[in-house]
């Protein structure tokens, strides 16, 4: 693919207004700042919701409002959390797929993050998959540490994931694998054939992870979910602005700037 896909994480479920006092938290902001972001050259926007006090929720009503206000005003490439927030059971975590969207998220596997912890079984991978597939939902295999890759293998081998696969590298978690040009390089020698892949740096490593996206022909994944900064201390005004630095980036790269429809073609997404 000679072009950069670029993905927004708008909201996430860990960032708070008092971080990022920008942060889109309503359906309704959340919308307006993937339709900002969309125009901006982001082709899939990555989405968690929130209740109306700022903490995470699970609620597919919720979610399928968000759906309903984004689809009202462009075609972006909706790819929903399974991931969820600590804390939530797995059940509660993979009901928003029967929503249809795009592209889900699919943690593969069990890692530390910050303080808490995240846990992801292989019975419950298999799960997820199964889900995704039965509704036509693209997975995109999130993995955050070098065991998350075998066990993506295992699920491929089982039949539960069809090619071309999508992973995404998550590193820099407070507890986990940093971000070092080397481990993206380990990492992606042990993907299968027809394997994309975006990398997706939290905190400081978002922008050397841009340039170790473009270094290895892989995706870059910004947003508020991942970074909230621009520099060492200076907040982003918005999701919009830290998706303009990546689209300049990969412009100064020589790369085009896929479009959804891009995105579809490549992952055979439905069309809309
Ligand atoms: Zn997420």
């Amino acid at each position: 693919m000679e072009k950069m896909v670029i993905t927004c994480a708008i909201t996430g479920a860990e960032t708070t207004r008092e971080q990022q006092p920008n942060l889109p938290v309503t359906p309704e902001e959340i919308a307006d700042a993937t339709y900002e972001a969309y125009l901006a050259g982001a082709a899939i926007v990555h989405v968690h919701a929130r209740n109306n006090d700022g903490t995470p929720t699970q609620d597919p009503q919720v979610f399928k409002r968000i759906i309903e206000l984004i689809r009202a005003k462009c075609d972006i490439v909706i790819e929903l959390t399974t991931g969820g927030a600590v804390g939530m059971t797995a059940e509660e975590r993979v009901k928003v797929v029967a929503l249809e969207p795009d592209m889900a998220s699919l943690d593969c596997g069990t890692v530390n993050f910050g303080n808490d912890y995240i846990v992801n079984t292989l019975p419950d991978m298999r799960h997820f998959a199964t889900e995704m597939e039965k509704y036509k939902v693209h997975p995109t295999l999130e993995c955050f540490d070098l065991s998350h890759i075998y066990a993506s293998h295992i699920l491929i081998k089982e039949g539960l994931i069809k090619p071309p696969y999508h992973y995404g590298f998550v590193l820099n978690v407070p507890g986990g694998v940093k971000y070092e040009p080397d481990v993206v390089t380990f990492f992606l020698s042990k993907l299968p054939k027809e394997s994309y892949c975006t990398l997706m740096g939290i905190g400081r490593s978002c922008l050397p992870m841009h340039y170790g996206a473009i270094a290895n022909n892989c995706f870059i994944r910004v947003g508020f979910e991942d970074n909230i900064f621009m520099s060492k201390g200076v907040l982003a005004k918005s999701n919009t602005e830290l998706v303009e630095r990546a689209v300049k980036i990969s412009r100064d790269a020589g790369l085009e700037i896929a479009k959804p429809a891009d995105v579809r073609k490549l992952f055979n997404l439905r069309n809309i």
